[in-house]
């Protein structure tokens, strides 16, 4: 590996960082007081070195997007050659790239049959915001323009633009934002640890599923265009739903005639062990988003799937969709996640992550023994570890969040990176990770844990 970031002054780069680096998701008061950010160099497979020298453990695979690994220099030389061909060039008004048809024809080979037809955007905001504009655009087209509002559950996560996060259910997200646009709704989630009680897990997955059923009806069901979630909800903690959630889900959609759209910018492309998160949850879905993985974090890129049924009045009617971002198809990133994809086919990493996904599952449960941890949940590589205060009770800390925060900072302290949502405690490596990594990344977890509990133990 060659670095080349090692004469740099550290201390020079943190202090210019806060000067002039305004961050995304940031605590801003905090951020100063903690005297500026980590700076992350270099990476390899699952490590991470920052400027200090110290070596890290990713267990996130950056923002659950790293999945081929750090360092890959297939990638690099893709880019570079594409570059050296023809850096840039659109894909509207009648045109494309190679990248870009070749990625487009890739990625339709993944799904099932009907979805034929890519866009491509840089984002996963750009995707559900897009997606938001195509869909009330199809619902005109087919002659139903009453059909204007989106379903989505509270604490889904769908981006950041305004659209996108008006489809998500983040509170804190919609006050700053101004309140919710018209049109957007959110049911409760599928969520049996907070809310599930003394139920069967399968029994609240069907009344879960139910809530949306009576949105519905709420509604008027001939005003609903979509629902729209993640087969695993990522930013909200990892919320596995009950196997019997999103067949029952997909059951009420087709009733009344709903578009399903599947946020996959976490699950696609192998997370949960095979390539989209709606084989594993067994659904259906009518539209698929992507991001992350499609390209492994390495360069922004996002795509939409819309199924053929969804493409054809756009085929048939004519008429411009009066939308697109100048970059939609980039040559580069498309090239470069079209080498994303043929790695993880020559090298079998989603049939991987089925096979590790065991392991990683009896690793995390070995933690169920410690005094501060509830739960812990996984399927593929991604993974989640209930924080609280009474396991029988499934007690949460007072103050949502603050004891996940503690763990976030242990854990980084100690050489992991294991992000908190509230307090749960979320993980999803790249898929190269080896048993013994994973070994590792539960010790180190099990380290900040008990470094957690001696901060908390005077309160339970
Ligand atoms: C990250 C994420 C998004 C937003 O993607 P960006 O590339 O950050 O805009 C959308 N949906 C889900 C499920 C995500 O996890």
């Amino acid at each position: 590996m060659t670095i080349h970031t090692k004469n740099i002054n550290i201390e020079e780069v943190v202090k210019a960082d806060i000067a002039h680096h305004f961050h995304p998701f940031t605590d801003h008061k905090s951020f100063h007081a903690g005297g500026g950010p980590r700076v992350i160099t270099h990476g390899d497979g699952v490590w991470l070195w920052d400027g200090k020298g110290n070596k890290l453990l990713d267990g996130m695979a950056g923002l659950w997007c790293v999945n081929i690994g750090y360092g890959r220099k297939e990638l690099a030389e893709v880019a570079y050659r594409q570059m050296q061909d023809l850096p840039y060039y659109n894909t509207f008004f009648k045109t494309t790239t190679l990248p870009a048809t070749a990625l487009a024809e890739k990625i339709s080979s993944l799904l099932p049959k009907k979805f034929e037809h890519i866009f491509f955007t840089n984002s996963g905001s750009e995707g559900n915001d897009t997606i938001v504009r195509f869909v009330r655009h199809y619902w005109k087209v087919m002659g139903k323009p009453y059909r204007q509002h989106f379903i989505g559950r509270k604490r889904g996560y769908h981006g950041s633009t305004w659209v996108a996060a008006n489809l998500g259910g983040m509170q804190g997200m919609h006050e700053q934002g101004g309140n919710l646009l018209p049109g957007f709704h959110h049911i409760q989630q599928p969520y049996w640890y907070d809310f599930g009680g003394d139920k069967a897990p399968e029994e609240f997955g069907l009344e879960a599923a139910q809530e949306l059923d009576k949105k519905i009806l709420e509604l008027g069901p001939d005003n609903v265009a979509a629902f729209i979630g993640e087969p695993i909800q990522g930013a909200a903690g990892v919320l596995m739903p009950p196997k019997t959630y999103w067949p029952e889900i997909q059951r009420i959609c087709r009733k009344y005639g709903i578009l399903i759209i599947s946020d996959e910018v976490i699950c696609g492309f192998g997370r949960t062990g095979k390539w989209f998160g709606f084989e594993t949850y067994g659904y259906e879905p009518d539209i698929v988003n992507m991001a992350k993985g499609l390209s492994s974090g390495y360069l922004p890129i996002g795509a939409i799937a819309f199924s053929k049924d969804l493409i054809k009045p756009f085929f048939d009617k004519g008429g411009e969709f009066y939308h697109g971002m100048t970059y939609d198809g980039h040559p580069v990133a498309a090239a470069v996640a079209l080498k994303n994809i043929e790695i993880l086919q020559d090298e079998k990493l989603v049939e991987k992550v089925a096979e590790i996904g065991p392991y990683f599952n009896k690793a995390l449960a070995s933690l169920q023994d410690h005094p501060i941890v509830g739960e812990t949940r996984s399927v593929g590589l991604i993974g989640a570890i209930e924080l609280t205060k009474n396991k029988a009770k499934r007690e949460r800390f007072k103050e949502s969040g603050r004891v996940g925060t503690i763990c976030r900072d242990h854990c980084f302290n100690n050489g992991l990176i294991m992000r908190a949502c509230w307090d749960t405690m979320v993980l999803a490596p790249p898929f190269c990770i080896s048993k013994k990594e994973i070994d590792e990344l539960v010790r180190l977890a099990r380290l900040a844990l008990d470094k957690t509990y001696a901060d908390v133990k005077g309160e339970m």
